[in-house]
């Protein structure tokens, strides 16, 4: 049986965004039902609902960057218990099968993975994402969050924090390595932030990207590009 939760949500691509509620799955056997607590805002968040990349199903409540508290596990979940911290990200599903899926890389998943919101559900609904009250979600993609961390802070981190640290992870910018980030918005902050953690407190901001890069001894490598 399905349960009913507050919610704030979009009833058109154009309108505002306002109170309403939205249907949770019965908690399954390796779901957990989270209490939200924090909801950050992603700029796909806006787009989502306005249509931008692609017509939606109407209320739609979006949010991917959901902190909260475990209150419910179903009978077989292992790693997680009630009144833990949690987060939830991008993702609410994968096909757990494919070859990305077993690497670890559910988000190149073969068949598509399954976004927190928007999506349609392996049980045929839409997902309803983190300005809810309460979200029911498989354990595989709920993460634990430490106590010190707190929810208004970790959420953030969730979206944008992940896609700026991942790349900087991936190639290697530890103390010494020199990095650029274009765009200084709900991002590119997040990975100035993440520098700053790491013992990088030098940054230089440029208003001209391509002047910079020429000074720098860069260039554009792509061959529809004259710079
Ligand atoms: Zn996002
Ligand atoms: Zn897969």
């Amino acid at each position: 049986m399905t349960r009913t939760v507050a919610a704030i949500v979009a009833r058109t691509p154009d309108g505002p965004l306002e109170p309403g509620v939205v249907e949770r799955r019965e908690v399954g056997p390796r779901d957990v039902r989270i209490d939200v607590v924090w909801a950050g805002i992603c700029h796909s968040d806006i787009h989502t609902v306005r249509g931008d990349w692609g017509a939606q199903t109407y209320p739609l409540a979006v949010g991917h960057e959901i902190a909260g508290v475990v209150a419910e596990v179903g009978a077989q979940v292992e790693g997680l218990a009630v009144g833990q911290r949690v987060g939830v990200g991008c993702m609410v599903g994968s096909c757990r099968d494919c070859a990305n899926c077993r690497a670890g890389r559910e988000q190149y998943c073969e068949r598509g993975f399954t976004d927190t919101y928007g999506a349609r559900d392996a049980d045929g609904t839409i997902t309803q994402g983190g300005y809810t009250a309460s979200i029911v979600v498989d354990e595989h993609f709920v993460l634990s969050l430490p106590d010190v961390l707190p929810f208004e802070k970790v959420a953030p981190l969730l979206c944008a924090g992940i896609t700026t640290y991942s790349p900087l992870r991936r190639w290697g910018a530890g103390p010494g390595v020199r990095v650029a980030v274009v765009g200084m918005g709900g991002l590119g902050h997040m990975a100035v932030k993440a520098r700053g953690r790491h013992g990088s407190r030098r940054h230089r901001a440029v208003t001209d990207v391509l002047e910079a890069g020429r000074r720098a001894g860069l260039w554009c490598r792509r061959p529809s590009c004259d710079e």
